[in-house]
């Protein structure tokens, strides 16, 4: 297999803070000789864990590069102990465009793992990922919202694994975190994932889902940043107490959780996120968005619990995601 391509302006183990670049080549019309150029802090302070913070891997969502940038701004290696990565727009040319997935090959970055270093630009920036910084790794948090199409309460969350004692150190990392909501998820389409792939080399994992719509809140942005705060004082890098808030533990038990448009149109929504809903309940009505005088399709709840995602855009197609239902989880 050929090298990745991709080669850091700066070193990933020297003492104090770099900033620098990614540098992917990228010969197009503009620019023969041109390059994707990914934003990366790294700081170190002496010998301790290793974690890697990334935001925009779908590049509407805006939370996790607030966060970084912030963090990348504002940390200071002689606060640490051992090694902060930061890459606040992971797809950058997504960032760029603010779309979720690349404008340059219409790869999303999310279901691109485990990449290929002879792929196109998005494949390489998943395998560059995958085979070199994944690996230093002890802690991975990827930052995601729901980006311009669907909007979230604001969760951090952890797979169900196969492995235990791995499943309970992503928890209890995700739990560190103290995003106002906690889940366990179980991925609808995990394959070609980050998630997926950074859980196989059997490192600590936490993704989060704080907002959508293709902004961030001023509440979404402060849970980002205490978040990114809590997790580096939880591995250990960053002395302090964590902030600590309440949490509501969700679960989101089975394939009856999501609810997908069975028709095109205009959504009327009949509950907002965080609403207590029975089973049978009605979730939104989507009406004809070509004539009057034809009755709207009602869309129910399939089971109990609480809506923890919704699509966000005034009008659906037949098969998005019109919502998500949670299950609030007994207190442990
Ligand atoms: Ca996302």
């Amino acid at each position: 297999m050929p090298a990745n391509p991709i080669s850091p302006t700066i070193p990933l183990d020297a003492e104090g803070k770099q900033h620098g670049f990614l540098r992917l080549p990228h010969s197009r019309n503009d620019s023969a000789w041109g390059s994707v150029m990914i934003p990366i802090t790294v700081l170190r302070n002496g010998d301790g864990p290793t974690v890697l913070f990334t935001g925009a891997n779908h590049g509407d969502e805006y939370e996790g590069p607030i966060a970084l940038q912030a963090l990348a701004h504002e940390l200071r290696p002689e606060e640490i102990t051992g090694r902060v990565i930061l890459v606040p727009y992971m797809n950058l040319p997504a960032f760029r465009a603010g779309t979720r997935v690349s404008p340059i090959d219409g790869v999303n970055l999310n279901r691109a793992f485990p990449g290929a270093p002879d792929g196109s630009v998005t494949r390489k920036i998943a395998h560059y990922f995958n085979h070199v910084l994944v690996p230093m790794a002890d802690l991975v948090l990827d930052y995601h919202s729901g980006g311009k199409t669907l909007d979230f309460l604001p969760f951090a969350c952890a797979h169900y694994l196969d492995d235990p004692h791995q499943q309970a150190a992503c928890v209890a990392a995700v739990e560190a975190f103290n995003a106002p909501y906690t889940l366990m998820l179980r991925e609808i389409d995990a394959v070609g994932m980050y998630d997926t792939a950074v859980e196989a080399q059997g490192k600590v994992f936490v993704t989060t889902e704080l907002g959508g719509g293709g902004t961030a809140t001023a509440r979404s942005a402060r849970i980002a940043r205490r978040g990114a705060r809590n997790l580096l004082i939880h591995a250990g890098i960053l002395a302090g107490e964590p902030a600590r808030g309440p949490s509501v533990r969700l679960d989101m038990p089975g394939d009856d959780c999501f609810h997908f448009a069975d028709c095109d149109g205009l959504v009327e929504p009949l509950a907002d996120l965080g609403d207590s809903l029975a089973a049978g309940a009605p979730l939104a009505r989507i009406w004809p968005a070509d004539r009057t005088g034809v009755p709207a399709r009602e869309c129910r709840a399939n089971r109990d619990g609480i809506l923890a995602a919704r699509h966000f855009p005034g009008l659906v197609q037949t098969g998005d995601c019109l919502a998500v239902i949670a299950t609030v989880a007994e207190p442990a």
